[in-house]
């Protein structure tokens, strides 16, 4: 049986009102994601309100309640001021946290997944390359989920890949050998810096995609490839997609 009371790390990835006072928390916890109650927290004088901060990193305490879980206690681990202060960030965050709530469902446990989304949201908050954040944090989120795109071998025949493969396959998964090229007509030119970008970021810790310095065509290039890839297992675009792009135009 569950405790009446329990202990949850979290990442808060959606707020909205509810009610007269209180809001709505959409969680990333270890053990999967989870809607909650946090009550009273639209009142001025609420101890809570300023520790449930949009992609604030807490421990929490709820209570189980009849249908969602009440919040009672948050204890800030990193509120991610600087990314909430940045709208270029903040869009990138936005994009994060809709990439998670859409590949998983609120009863899959997973504690990796989590630590990729405490990392990716840690280097939103920092990096001097968030695209490049984005893109490690797709790769990664794709691996977990048991989409990883093929990179090193051959989509179609599991031929080993040189630097020749010009060819990415959304609807297959991966790179096409130069046999199988023209495989696919849907499938995408790629790039050799491209290529070798995305093969460094999916086999890299984050801190890696630090010192990169590339073109903001090679940058678009690995956005548009792994945006096509997404699009293809998620059937549409995500809405944060559009605000990421708007962001993008205003600098
Ligand atoms: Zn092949």
């Amino acid at each position: 049986m569950r405790d009446r009371i329990y202990r949850a790390e979290a990442l808060i990835l959606r707020r909205s009102d509810f009610g007269e006072a209180d809001r709505l928390l959409l969680l990333a916890t270890p053990g999967g994601k989870r809607r909650v109650v946090a009550k009273g927290v639209r009142k001025t004088m609420s101890k809570l309100a300023g520790h449930i901060e949009l992609f604030t990193h807490a421990s929490l305490l709820l209570a189980v309640g009849r249908n969602l879980d009440l919040l009672t206690q948050s204890q800030t681990i990193n509120g991610h001021s600087t990314l909430r202060a940045d709208l270029r960030r903040l869009s990138c965050a936005y994009y994060a946290a809709e990439l998670y709530d859409r590949f998983t469902r609120e009863e899959d446990e997973s504690r990796p997944l989590f630590a990729v989304l405490v990392e990716t949201f840690g280097a939103l908050n920092h990096s001097a390359n968030p695209d490049l954040v984005l893109r490690t944090y797709e790769l990664r989120l794709l691996h977990l989920s048991g989409y990883r795109p093929h990179l090193y071998h051959c989509a179609i025949c599991g031929a080993l890949l040189d630097e020749e493969a010009d060819r990415f396959s959304p609807a297959l998964g991966g790179v096409l050998c130069p046999r199988d090229r023209g495989a696919d007509r849907g499938a995408l030119a790629l790039g050799g810096p491209v290529f070798r970008l995305l093969r460094y970021l999916q086999g890299q810790p984050f801190a890696a995609i630090e010192p990169l310095r590339l073109s903001p065509l090679v940058r678009g290039e690995a956005e548009r490839l792994l945006r096509a890839y997404l699009r293809q297992l998620l059937e549409r675009d995500l809405k944060s997609v559009a605000f990421l792009d708007d962001v993008k135009g205003v600098d």
